[in-house]
């Protein structure tokens, strides 16, 4: 059984990223990543939105934000890489109610946010005004004005995840895809061996991984498995402080979408921005390749907590519970037809909502990134390469400096986070 310094467990966003700030800093560590799917970025990372955004109601959550959105686009300006990144900008529209000036408080001082008032949003977004019978039965507020957020827009994850891979595989990191890992095996710190062990009284560590290719070992583990990580974690008895949420996206397409999709009232890529309606949580992102709009929900109560491998988008649920609200919103869009769909998960922490990264034995845990974790990605990935390395600080490309603590688990220190999309 071949012994690395480091075992990263999952080639999403966050393995890579994590992997990616290890071995900068250690040239000499000896590290593999394996996945059990066939290649890196084939788990939630694949199956995002893709949006990202500044506009958060916690500190932690603008600075992850923040810092990651800048790596990126330092990476696409001055490293030439493309990672599909266009600043097209995230619109909350929302009413002159208590929900609207609670969002308006979160986000307003956000550098770069600007209100938009209702009329020219209706010229703008040609968005219409909603009928009564269908406001009061849709429960759905007015789109009276919106929270404009130039710090935001659309991404490649697919393409953030190959400049990871590809700088990996320059600097030596081994990869092992297709390895499933089926059991974290414990073994005692001093080994007495007696059959059983380890027992209560004996202090604990990760020993080896049992995987479908067979026994792995490392000093080190970083368990980077997302909404997979209660199947590693419950049966050693961790908790990983996430639930699997699904979350599905809709593409439609037709000739109404594209009137909508392009327009040159919001930015220079002449396409409208991510957009949130003021009710229900319901998205619209544009998909300039597929001349198309992606529609998603976050849907909380009433979507139950249940995970299957390949989770599907439910053409139902559109039908009845998302289409009736978008056409509120804009009539013009009846006709268009759903052309693709997709589901994954959001690791969801839904106590603060902010993401985990904690220390248990000799692994570092990361989950809980709560429906945002690319566009948080690069952050997140340093800090949790941080405290791989034994450091209680982690600094963020923007420079800010983070107390790991504060994402942990025992000294956790966040406010709440109030905007999940
Ligand atoms: C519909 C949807 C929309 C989203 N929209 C956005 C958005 O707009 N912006 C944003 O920033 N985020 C968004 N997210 C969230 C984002 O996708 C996740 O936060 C992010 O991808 C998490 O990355 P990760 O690396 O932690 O997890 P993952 O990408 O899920 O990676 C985990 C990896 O672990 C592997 N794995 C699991 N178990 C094992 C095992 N036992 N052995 C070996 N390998 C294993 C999996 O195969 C997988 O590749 C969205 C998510 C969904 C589902």
């Amino acid at each position: 059984m071949k012994k690395y310094d480091i075992v990263v467990v999952g080639a999403g966003i966050s393995g890579l990223s994590t992997a990616y700030y290890l071995k900068l800093e250690n040239p000499d560590l000896d590290i593999l990543i394996l996945d059990k799917a066939k290649g890196y970025g084939q788990g939630n990372t694949g199956r995002s939105a893709a949006g990202f955004r500044d506009m958060f109601s916690s500190r932690i959550n603008r600075l992850l934000s923040s810092s990651s959105i800048s790596f990126y686009k330092h990476v696409q300006k001055d490293l030439h890489h493309e990672l599909g990144m266009k600043f097209v900008g995230y619109l909350f529209l929302a009413a002159n109610n208590e929900r609207g000036r609670a969002l308006e408080k979160n986000i307003k001082n956000i550098p770069g946010t600007k209100r938009i008032e209702k009329d020219e949003l209706r010229k703008s977004l040609s968005i219409a005004d909603l009928d009564k019978e269908s406001a009061d039965m849709l429960s759905l507020d007015p789109a009276e004005f919106g929270l404009f957020g130039v710090n935001s827009g659309i991404i490649e994850p697919d393409l953030i995840c190959d400049f990871y891979y590809d700088a990996l595989k320059q600097m030596g990191v081994n990869f092992s895809f297709g390895t499933s890992v089926q059991k974290l095996s414990l073994d005692p710190v001093k080994r007495l061996d007696f059959p059983g062990e380890p027992f209560l009284w004996q202090a604990k560590f990760i020993g080896s991984l049992e995987t479908t290719t067979g026994k792995i070992s490392a000093d080190k583990y970083v368990i980077a498995t997302d909404t997979w990580s209660n199947y590693l974690l419950d049966p050693i008895g961790v908790d990983s402080h996430q639930r699997p949420k699904k979350r599905q996206i809709f593409q439609v397409s037709g000739p109404a979408v594209e009137k909508l999709l392009f327009t040159d009232s919001f930015s220079g890529y002449g396409v409208m921005p991510f957009t949130i309606l003021p009710s229900h949580g319901i998205y619209l992102r544009p998909a300039l390749k597929e001349r198309s709009i992606w529609i998603g929900v976050s849907d909380d109560v009433g979507r139950d907590f249940s995970f299957v491998e390949n989770p599907e988008a439910e053409q139902d649920f559109y039908e009845t519970s998302i289409y009736p609200v978008l056409t509120a919103y804009f009539p013009q869009l009846k006709d268009s037809k759903v052309t693709s769909k997709w589901a994954g998960y959001y690791s969801y922490n839904t106590i603060d909502k902010n993401p985990y990264i904690f220390r248990t034995m000799n692994a570092v845990v990361v989950t809980g990134t709560s429906g945002s974790g690319i566009l948080k990605g690069d952050a997140i990935g340093r800090i949790t390469s941080s405290l791989t390395e034994g450091k209680e600080t982690a600094i963020l490309y923007s420079g800010d400096k983070i107390n790991i603590n504060d994402l942990g688990v025992a000294g956790r220190n966040v406010d709440p986070e109030h905007i999940i999309l």
